[in-house]
């Protein structure tokens, strides 16, 4: 990607974030499944409560009579298919498979509702109260999409105005008043649930991009813009991680660092802007020829470190002269048929098993490098003691 007002490459994390649009919302119920899965339990635990004290409610109704053993038998069928559905809503790993429990347990209390009805008859001392509970908790109970809580509301309405039809005439108060309270439940049930549908999705959103946000946030810190090779603090942290690593493990670590030769040359013959395509070139090459654990900063103007973990420095001298030859071979198209080119001075160390700070290793690097450019620049030398 390129600015829109100078031409000037921009870093990847810069790009990235001009071409992020919205996050998909696809993804927000696995997001607050856990949540979720754990609510509806609860509520499937209170219905089971709450029809457990009905059996009591039921014996001074009925006084023990002739209803009280059919709604008993309900009532407990209800309770342990219940307890099934909340232990299996707790261990549940996916919305779809969560979306087949809640539709079975809204079904299995469609049907368990409609029976009280008739059993009770139209003398149900709290009929209208349990119809409004069975309809809000098909609403509420399930964060799903929005017909599974249409399909058993519509059921059980459907069914219970049929049902009622037995008791009252069409046009009668009470039967009229039932239907009202009815309609106007599911009514608030549709509009409250498509809101909670459209919260959460917009939550869900809003903490994808935070996520988005936070993550090239990370990236922008650690991250030298001109040449996308990680910056000297982050040189600093990964070269002490890799250098414990390597000591704990007795494994190889190598360093190279690079200076590029007589840039100011370059910045003076043909502008700073020239200078800056040639660094973007030159860390370009080496994030293109480096293996994916090896890692590349910039440690000052011109400077730049590679760390190359399990390298010997054998390895490493090979990596270093390939990366001198590809520097060499590196020509930048200028205005007029001109091109650039430009040499560096490599400075290899390894690191030895006496060798207590990573900072001996750098310093190690650097003299070498030091000496490249004594002996002519355009060279690889390894660190030698005096
Ligand atoms: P030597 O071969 O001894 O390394 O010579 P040199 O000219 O490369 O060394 P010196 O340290 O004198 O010059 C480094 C130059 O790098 C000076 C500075 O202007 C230039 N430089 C540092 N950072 C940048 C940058 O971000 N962009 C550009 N264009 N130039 C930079
Ligand atoms: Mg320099
Ligand atoms: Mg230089």
């Amino acid at each position: 990607m390129r600015c829109g007002r100078c031409e000037r490459a921009l870093p990847a994390v810069m790009s990235f974030r001009l071409s992020s649009a919205s996050p998909p919302v696809s993804g927000y119920r696995e997001h607050f499944l856990q949540a979720d899965l754990l609510q509806a339990a609860i509520v499937v635990g209170l219905w089971v409560a709450s029809v457990t004290l009905f059996i009591v409610i039921d014996y001074v109704v009925t006084r023990g009579a002739a209803p009280f053993a059919a709604l008993l038998g309900l009532r407990v069928g209800f309770i342990v298919l219940s307890v099934i559905a909340a232990l299996s809503l707790i261990r549940v790993r996916s919305p779809r498979r969560a979306d087949h429990i809640y539709l079975a347990w809204s079904l299995m209390l469609v049907v368990w509702g409609l029976a009280i009805n008739v059993v009770y008859g139209a003398e149900h001392p709290s009929q209208l109260a349990q119809d409004m509970a069975i309809l809000l908790t098909f609403y509420f109970l399930t964060t799903g999409p929005l017909w599974l809580r249409l399909l058993p509301a519509l059921v059980y309405t459907l069914g219970d105005v049929t049902l009622d039809l037995g008791h009252h005439a069409l046009d009668s108060v009470p039967y009229m008043v039932q239907l009202l309270m009815l309609v106007f439940v599911n009514a608030i049930g549709w509009v409250v649930s498509r809101q909670m549908i459209t919260s959460r999705q917009s939550i869900f959103a809003m903490h994808q991009e935070e996520l988005a946000l936070r993550k090239e946030m990370q990236a922008l810190a650690v991250t030298d813009p001109l040449t996308e090779a990680f910056n000297r603090r982050y040189l600093d942290m990964a070269l002490e991680r890799e250098f414990s690593r390597a000591q704990r493990h007795a494994r190889p670590l190598s360093v190279l660092m690079f200076d590029i030769d007589h840039f100011k040359r370059v910045n003076d013959t043909y502008g700073h802007q020239v200078g800056d395509r040639a660094l973007q070139a030159f860390a370009g090459m080496i994030l293109r020829a480096k293996r994916e654990e090896d890692l590349l900063a910039r440690f000052g103007g011109e400077e730049f470190v590679l760390v190359a973990p399990e390298t010997d420095e054998a390895a490493v001298m090979v990596l270093a002269e390939r990366l001198r030859q590809q520097c060499e071979a590196i020509q930048l198209e200028l205005d007029g048929g001109l091109t650039c080119r430009f040499t560096v001075s490599i400075g290899a160390a390894s690191v030895s098993p006496d060798e207590s700070c990573c900072a001996d290793l750098l310093q190690r690097a650097d003299s070498a490098m030091y000496r490249a450019k004594q002996g002519g620049r355009n060279r690889v030398i390894a660190y030698q003691p005096d």
